[in-house]
């Protein structure tokens, strides 16, 4: 049996980072309770917390720019431009594999 390899199989979602340590480390300031949080947001020039993060999806959405994603994944492509797999690497959500 010969399987294809397909670039999409690098992506390993269960390897995406914690939300809410994730949007820690990249908003500083979250505030506490509940599962949707409020923070700055990167997208728009930000002076009252606008920005929704879900801390058990990752989900994220704006309330004042409509910035909005579905993941950790869609933030990290959308705040540094980034492409598909190069933010799953960053994320640390991809699977270097073996070298054949
Ligand atoms: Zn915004």
């Amino acid at each position: 049996m010969i399987a294809a390899r397909r670039p999409a199989q690098r992506f390993d979602r269960a390897r995406l980072p914690d939300p809410l340590a994730y949007y820690a480390a990249e908003l500083g300031f979250i505030s506490s309770g509940g599962v949707w949080r409020s923070a700055l947001c990167p997208f728009h020039k930000d002076s009252h917390p606008s920005l929704r993060v879900n801390t058990q999806t990752g989900a994220f959405k704006c309330m004042s720019c409509g910035a909005h994603g579905g993941d950790v994944l869609d933030f990290q492509m959308q705040r540094y431009g980034l492409p598909f797999a190069a933010a799953a690497k960053a994320v640390g959500a991809w699977n270097e594999g073996h070298h054949v």
